[in-house]
């Protein structure tokens, strides 16, 4: 029986068999890496990421395509976990050793979410490879200075080195959405990198800096710094949000922790 996309889970399957060809030969399965799928729908990129792999987990939320990867594949060779990704312990998975691949056509709905969810467990993760709405990409890419560059850009560029792989039309998948696709490949920076010693503070301070992106950083940042602690800084209380690097934010949260 035909599936009829849900719209609500962000069901867009992909159909192009050339573009999905790309995308498994941009992740470079190998047999015995340990991957996750999340949102593998009607296995568009499951069956040919089993094609390469021993092994596979999948991570879906509806019940009609759980039952439908159930009658695909064997367990031993497709673990279904079903369930909402983005309360699912993905960190749990890597018990052996091996760290993580994590992969997935994502759903769109729930893009900025989900990447905030899985930062949370970057200490063990190989690397990421997903396909999301360009626009999402295009900001988690941003470089300081413009437009697209925030909130997204600044936290996942403090975790991962990312890079916007190619990009992939509506045509590619059905039903056909109307916004065009890309591919990102995100792989955790080494820990040394990781210079934020307060990272939830780091996060606070960067939703209080792009919490009015109009605004100079004197008023977004009134509660946690005056004139002095700026000059301390060398930052200009003058500038946008949007201006300041990674490492200026992590700067500043460092300077409010030692403080
Ligand atoms: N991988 C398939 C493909 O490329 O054709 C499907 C991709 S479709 C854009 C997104 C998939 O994620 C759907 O199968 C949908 O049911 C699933 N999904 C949506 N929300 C989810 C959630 N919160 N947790 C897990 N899976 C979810």
């Amino acid at each position: 029986m035909e599936h009829r996309a849900r719209k609500r889970f962000g069901q867009n399957f992909l159909s192009d068999p050339n573009i999905i060809r790309k995308i498994v030969d941009a992740i470079r399965p190998l047999p015995d890496d340990l991957m996750v799928e999340i949102g593998p729908g009607l296995g568009a990129l499951t069956e040919p990421l089993l094609e390469r792999l021993e092994h596979l987990h999948v991570v879906e939320i509806d019940r009609d395509l759980i039952a439908r990867l159930h009658q695909r594949w064997m367990p031993e060779r497709l673990s279904v976990h079903q369930g909402d990704a983005l309360k699912f312990d993905f960190g749990a998975l890597a018990t052996d050793g091996r760290a993580l691949r994590i992969v997935g056509n994502l759903p769109y709905n729930i893009s900025t979410p989900i990447l905030f969810h899985l930062a949370q467990c970057a200490d063990k993760v190989r690397d990421m490879t997903f396909m999301l709405q360009k626009e999402v990409v295009m900001r988690m890419v941003a470089e300081a200075g413009s437009e697209a560059y925030g909130r997204l850009s600044v936290m996942l560029q403090y975790r991962f080195h990312m890079e916007r792989l190619f990009d992939v039309p509506p045509g590619a998948f059905r039903p056909v959405p109307k916004v065009m696709s890309s591919i990102v490949r995100m792989i955790p920076l080494p820990a040394e990198q990781l210079t934020a010693r307060d990272q939830a503070l780091l996060g606070e301070v960067v939703a209080a800096a792009f919490g009015q992106r109009r605004k100079t950083m004197r008023n977004t940042l009134r509660n946690y710094l005056g004139e002095a602690d700026f000059a301390a800084l060398g930052i200009d209380p003058g500038l946008r949000a949007e201006r300041l690097a990674v490492a200026d934010y992590v700067a500043i949260a460092n300077y409010l922790a030692d403080r």
